[in-house]
């Protein structure tokens, strides 16, 4: 953080309790600093009015993320690294990785916090819509004791907050209770990274034999706050989702909406946006309802194997025996969530030599010969993998062929890429890279893309 002048102060207490105390002694007096990212703003453009500046950055008490049975917590003081780094976050609260995967560039997202986008509480914030949707609650903490809050009643109207002027939020809860929900998020601005949002979205459906069972949307840069459109809910709740639907659906959301002319935007652009976004979610939790209905099916009749005919159905998606054993040991698999989630247990817990005979199942890149032990649908699926390799220039395909070369001199098998969605340039480069890579690193690089992998095929399993 840049030297401040001497007319201000910075402590750094080491614990919560102390910078709770301080905050107690001298309400209001002190503002807290967690990353710095708003406040050093405000300061650059002479607007910070606090003169007494007390770093919370790092605190232990606030940078945990504890994974309870029914609930997560996210410590306050946890950044936008921490989520998107976080598995069960990922997996369980993909709205709030994604929010975080376009607030700002990379070093924003090193230093910024959850806490302080919320404190901050500009109503553009990116991550405060997922917050809505996932009926957040917050741990305020002070020196007299610590109180939970709705998310949904924090912000009172324009940037104000019921955070009292000695409390602190220490932790986020959201429940775990989202599994079968269909998620999903859009930013609509300038550009996803470094641009404040025009308008950002986050929605979680739940359709139960083509009824939507549970709705929930959130928006923010629409309205003082972010809010969420339940009147929109109201209408859509308990229908199945067709062209009038998604009609009314729209004029709702557009109607909801308190928008403003601003340097970034119109109110009437942003209600167009908010109309098409409501209308965008519907129709893809349609198409996600029909393609869960087909996994379910798969899946239904995939319990229903013996043992080892599963594990023979499933092989192809991995490559690894003892992989398609341990999936088949966790049936009842009823969802693509839960599928995927053993898929990453299994792999996770496999011994190395395992992990080389899954490697082993894949041609080289740039190679159509899929090994002869390979099953047939796995050779299928490696060449609809590679189909932008095979559309590469010649010297392309050599400079593969002669970086497959060193690769199999240095570690000993083949390289094992996810290539799906890559061009032949990107491959090579990344080729190139992983050279560089020891022994002990690039084997978890290569595991970490044959997990990629098994996802994609399990997907594509699922919806055969
Ligand atoms: C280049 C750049 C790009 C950005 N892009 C985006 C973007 O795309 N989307 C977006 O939403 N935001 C964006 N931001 C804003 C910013 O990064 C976020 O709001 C960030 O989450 C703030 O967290 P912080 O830890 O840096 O907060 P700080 O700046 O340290 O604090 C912000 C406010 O929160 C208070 N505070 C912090 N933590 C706590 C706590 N635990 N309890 C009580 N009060 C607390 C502080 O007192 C202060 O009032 C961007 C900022 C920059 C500089």
């Amino acid at each position: 953080m840049r030297a401040l002048p001497t007319e201000y102060e910075l402590v750094a207490p080491r614990t919560l309790p102390d910078v709770l105390s301080l905050l107690a002694h001298e309400p209001g007096a002190w503002l807290p600093i967690a990353g710095g990212t708003d406040v050093m703003v405000q300061y650059s453009a002479g607007k910070l009015a606090a003169r007494k500046l007390v770093s919370i950055w790092n605190l232990p008490e606030l940078r945990s993320l504890e994974v309870m049975a029914d609930e997560i917590q996210i410590g306050a003081g946890c950044t936008y690294t921490d989520l998107r780094a976080h598995e069960v976050i990922l997996r369980e609260l993909s709205l709030l990785s994604s929010s975080a995967s376009w607030t700002g560039g990379i070093a924003n997202q090193n230093r910024g916090t959850i806490g302080g986008n919320i404190v901050n509480a500009s109503p553009a914030a990116d991550s405060l819509p997922a917050l809505m949707v996932y009926g957040a609650e917050l741990l305020l903490v002070s020196a007299r004791g610590e109180r939970r809050v709705p998310y949904a009643s924090f912000h009172i109207s324009y940037r104000k907050t019921q955070l009292a002027p000695d409390e602190l939020i220490r932790a986020i809860c959201l429940k775990r209770q989202f599994s079968g929900y269909y998620a999903h998020a859009r930013k609509v601005g300038a550009r996803n990274a470094q641009a404040i949002s025009k308008v950002c979205h986050a929605a979680l459906g739940l359709l139960t034999d083509g009824v939507v069972d549970d709705i929930r949307l959130a928006m923010g840069s629409v309205a003082p706050v972010p809010i969420r459109l339940s009147e929109t809910e109201r209408i859509i709740r308990g229908r199945s989702i067709d062209p009038q639907l998604i009609r009314l659906a729209r004029a709702a959301a557009a109607a909801e909406i308190r928008p403003i002319d601003d340097i970034r935007s119109t109110s009437r652009y942003r209600a167009a946006v908010a109309a098409n976004l409501v209308g965008e979610f519907l129709e893809q939790l349609s198409v996600h309802g029909a393609r869960s209905e087909n996994s379910q099916k798969v899946l239904a009749r995939w319990n229903g194997l013996q043992s080892d005919k599963a594990a023979e159905e499933i092989l192809p998606c991995c490559g690894s025996k003892a992989w398609a054993r341990g999936m088949t040991t966790r049936r009842p698999v009823l969802n693509e969530e839960a599928l995927l989630a053993a898929c990453d247990e299994v792999w996770r817990n496999l011994p190395e030599s395992d992990w080389l005979e899954a490697y082993r199942s894949h041609p080289r890149i740039g190679d159509s010969h899929t090994p002869a032990s390979a099953p047939v649908q796995s050779a299928a699926w490696s060449s609809a993998e590679q189909q932008k390799v095979r559309a590469a220039g010649e010297d392309v395909k050599a400079a593969l062929a002669a970086g497959n070369r060193e690769y199999e001199q240095k570690f000993n098998r083949i390289f094992i890429v996810c290539a799906t969605g890559k061009s032949a340039p990107q491959i090579l480069a990344i080729l190139r890279r992983r050279l560089q890579n020891d022994e002990k690193t690039e084997l978890h690089e290569a595991a970490e893309q044959q997990r990629q992998i098994a996802h994609l095929r399990l997907k594509k399993w699922l919806s055969s």
